[in-house]
């Protein structure tokens, strides 16, 4: 692809939109960036790449500058727009910032995607990579852009990339050499028209495979499974619920390789991790680093010393025997529920945020089974009441300060309070992070005040 002289736009000035002007330029592409946030949002950033050469329209999308453009390459998450639809029924090329890459990109890739997991399955699939030896780079979401990484790029480098629908719904050539399908369940539905369209953009990275390239894929899942014929791939399957003859699975309390023989990696009581969901994520991660050949023992070191990542059912403090925990990136229906599920105790459950098209009656069951108590926060709250009804006690928070309060009052001893939302952030936060800080300092602000108060 000869990106010189041609008239480039990028949609949204995010990291991955900065990670695309950079390389743009070096490949002496005429750049212009479109931008919904308004300048005095962007501040310096304006200046910076209008010094460089980039036009920056802010505030606003012009559609002449989509309709000029030679090649449009949208940053993950930014909406589809009528300006986009005008491009596209005139014939210009749209493309996501990872088919770009791979287009220039040496080295291997190692995909991953799923409605839920991709950030943890990633960060532990490369730590497992790295520690055996391999030269690993985390590309995506929670690392760099892989945009960022052409440049340097060699054919021994192995490239671990979380992969959004978003990113994949503008693939053409992508493609990867291994790919992890986690799992799927709605979610973005506010973003693809439908699920079926969520799926069809989720599909692609197999789809874009070739003969004699690897996929792993959850056997569990019935709509992941079902790809296991599509293309003449080699498949690798892990379950928790069954043996699998090729891949990974679960019996009593260890997890196993299966392929020509059969190899015990790990007991599930030594991981740090928590949830069942997690051990999913662990067997897919480690099955990259079997087939990449990374020795069992590293593997398994690498399992023991992974303690996940921030706001993912992480443990915030126990106050007076009640334990608070925050998975603020649960911001889906399906991730709730494995995080409900991942505790043999009863829990005080925040619910509520901005909701994304989830059908929240999918929670009834685990709540029931586990949950004593809904706290319901942000906008979706009357219509989790509503699906909700008749199963525990709900209660309406006006803050993130009232409901660890209400939480921490209405626990009994042994008991959690556990922050897994089902929803976005976006109606009371910036985003899930921040979601999750709040939540923490309002578990230690409670500490404190209760600490005081026995000093008194
Ligand atoms: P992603 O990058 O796909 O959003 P994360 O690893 O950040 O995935 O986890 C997001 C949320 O999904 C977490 O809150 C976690 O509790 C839940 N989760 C993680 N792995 C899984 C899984 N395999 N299945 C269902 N839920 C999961």
């Amino acid at each position: 692809m000869n990106l010189e002289g041609k008239k480039v736009l990028v949609v949204g000035l995010g990291k991955t939109g900065e990670a695309l002007c950079h390389f743009l330029l070096r490949h002496k592409a005429r750049v212009k960036v479109s931008e919904k946030k308004k300048p005095e949002e962007l501040g310096q950033r304006i200046p910076f790449w209008e010094q460089k050469g980039v036009v920056v329209e802010a505030g606003n999308h012009q559609q002449e500058s989509f309709t000029e453009a030679d090649l449009i390459v949208p940053s993950p998450g930014v909406p589809w727009s009528p300006e986009l639809e005008a491009a596209k029924s005139k014939g210009i090329k749209i493309i996501s910032e990872i088919e770009l890459a791979s287009n220039y990109l040496k080295g291997k890739i190692v995909g991953i995607t799923g409605s839920n997991g991709k950030s943890t399955t990633a960060t532990l699939t490369h730590k497992i990579l790295k520690n055996g030896g391999l030269q690993s780079y985390l590309a995506g979401n929670i690392g760099t852009p892989l945009i960022s990484f052409v440049k340097n790029s060699k054919d021994e480098h192995i490239y671990v990339s979380e992969l959004s629908s978003f990113q994949l719904a503008y693939i053409n050539h992508f493609r990867a050499s291994i790919s992890v399908f986690l799992n799927i369940s709605p979610d973005h539905l506010d973003w693809h028209s439908s699920f079926t369209d969520y799926y069809e953009a989720k599909k692609k990275l197999i789809f874009s495979q070739k003969k004699n390239d690897i996929a792993i894929l959850n056997q569990d899942d019935p709509l992941v499974w079902k790809l296991k014929n599509l293309q003449e791939l080699e498949i690798f399957a892990f379950s928790r619920k069954r043996e699998v003859s090729k891949g990974c699975f679960l019996r009593g309390d260890w997890i196993i390789f299966s392929n020509a023989k059969e190899e015990k990696l790990i007991k599930t009581s030594v991981i740090p991790l928590l949830g069942i969901h997690n051990q999913e994520n662990i067997m897919a991660s480690a099955l990259v680093g079997h087939i990449l050949g990374i020795p069992l023992i590293k593997i398994k070191d690498s399992i023991q010393r992974f303690q996940g990542l921030e706001h993912r059912l992480e443990e915030v403090k126990t106050v007076k025997e009640i334990n608070f925990f925050n998975d603020s990136k649960a911001t889906n229906v399906d991730a709730a529920s494995k995080s409900i599920q991942s505790f043999d105790r009863k829990i005080i459950l925040i619910l509520g945020g901005r909701d994304k098209g989830g059908d929240f009656t999918k929670l009834l069951k685990p709540i029931k089974e586990k949950v004593s108590r809904i706290i319901l926060l942000g906008e979706a709250r009357d219509k989790i009441r509503d699906a909700l009804k008749n199963t525990v006690p709900i209660e309406t928070a006006s803050s993130m300060k009232e409901a660890v309060k209400s939480g921490y009052s209405r626990a009994k001893p042994g008991e959690v309070v556990l922050l897994a939302p089902a929803c976005t952030s976006f109606d009371m936060f910036q985003n899930f992070e921040e979601r999750g800080e709040v939540f923490k300092r309002e578990v230690l602000n409670l500490e404190k005040e209760l600490k005081e108060k026995r000093t008194t």
